[in-house]
């Protein structure tokens, strides 16, 4: 068979399968996407739910659900009656909302002014740090004709926002004399939950010591601290809710007995282009950084690092799978393009799919070898990928 018409077999083949995409047959397929199993986002939520035995949930779908699609996925854990869904700003908020999802949106970090109205008309969940930020809500509030919730956000540790402890004090007997604000919840955040156990025991103890002394004020129904890896690691005495984001995509950002339980969530595939010979002696890609030390096939795929497979890769030896055979890229990330040399696979043509991150090369390793931390490979994964929801394919 010659290897035009093997391709287009192949490519009947991905036809085929692409009806799984839902694309009206006028529409080509894409060159790279992103497989998502929503189904092993909720296995994961029940991981958490039991790790932290009966707290509340916030499952932390910001940034697009670290890529893997806000309101596909929000929709699914919306079943799971959380209490919240984390976000980071008015406009997630906004989209969350409008997926029809019932728990609402809660934002994850101090609100600028600008959106201020917005959130206190809808009644969103927030954070306050300071006096400025209760008296600007108040008053929003009040011109809402509403009574807004707040957490109040101290800072234990992590320097990004809340009050310092020692200001507490001062700010509870003036916070309670703002009617239209309710103490809905308390809140903290772990700097090194995953990286330093003396100091996270210490803010532990602080936050708890904190949490007494707003409960001779008032009761917040909500009390939280804990994201993956604090959630993974200690017992917060006195929380009723955790923060989960980066385990529910089926990564532990510490080692546990529940990590090995989780899930993965999420495949990135792209699509061979074009595979050619190249003798010995040639260069591949930009700078010439990789010369081919003999005759190698070379696979062209359609992704590169506006598609999120970051420049950083290069030279990483980082390898992708096709046809369950790992293959090295060669050279550096393009923007749109990638070669990998497949001199060591039988029969790849145009129109394989070839596995980036999946069951072979895990977000993890990818991450590594980029020189960065697996939230940012997932929330960077371009928005050029269209998202596939399926369970994944043993
Ligand atoms: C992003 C975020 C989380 C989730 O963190 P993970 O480490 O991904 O679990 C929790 N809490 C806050 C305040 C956050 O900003």
């Amino acid at each position: 068979m010659s290897r035009a018409s093997r391709g287009d077999e192949f490519y009947l083949r991905t036809g085929r399968k692409g009806a799984r995409v839902k694309r009206d047959m006028q529409q080509s397929l894409p060159r790279a996407w992103v497989e998502v199993d929503s189904e092993a986002i909720a296995h994961n939520l029940g991981v958490a739910q039991r790790v932290a035995s009966g707290m509340k949930m916030m499952p932390v779908v910001k940034a697009n659900a670290y890529g893997h699609g806000m309101e596909a996925v929000a929709r699914r854990l919306d079943r799971e009656k959380p209490a919240f869904f984390g976000v980071a700003n008015a406009e997630e908020a906004r989209r969350l909302e409008a997926s029809g999802v019932s728990a609402p949106p809660f934002l994850l970090g101090p609100v600028p002014p600008q959106e201020r109205e917005e959130v206190a008309q809808r009644g969103w969940g927030c954070t306050i740090s300071s006096w400025e930020e209760a008296l600007h809500f108040a008053s929003l509030a009040t011109q809402a004709g509403r009574v807004m919730p707040v957490h109040l956000a101290l800072d234990t540790g992590m320097g990004r926002e809340g009050i310092q402890p020692q200001e507490l004090g001062e700010l509870l007997p003036r916070l309670m004399e703002l009617s239209s604000l309710r103490l809905e919840g308390v809140m903290s955040h772990c700097p090194a939950a995953d990286e330093d156990e003396n100091f996270t025991r210490e803010q532990i103890d602080l936050f708890t010591r904190c949490v007494q002394e707003i409960r001779q004020y008032a009761e917040p129904r909500f009390v939280h601290m804990s994201a993956s890896a604090g959630l993974l690691g200690y017992k917060v005495p006195g929380a009723n809710l955790v923060r989960p984001g980066l385990m529910l995509y089926g990564v532990a950002p510490v080692p546990s007995t529940a990590a090995t339980e989780l899930q993965p969530t999420l495949r990135l595939l792209a699509r061979v282009s074009l595979v050619r010979d190249l003798p010995a002696g040639h260069g591949v890609s930009y700078g010439r950084t990789f010369i081919t030390p003999r005759p190698t096939r070379v696979a062209t795929l359609g992704i590169g690092y506006a598609d999120g497979w970051q420049r950083h890769l290069s030279g990483s030896g980082i390898a992708v799978s096709l046809r369950g055979t790992l293959c090295p890229m060669l050279g550096r990330v393009t923007m749109d393009q990638i070669m990998v040399d497949v001199s060591g696979v039988r029969d790849v043509v145009a129109g394989d799919e070839a596995e980036l991150i999946g069951r072979r090369v895990t977000v993890e390793e990818v991450a590594r070898r980029a020189g960065t931390i697996p939230w940012d490979i997932f929330t960077g994964l371009g928005q050029r990928l269209p998202r596939v929801y399926e369970p994944f394919r043993t």
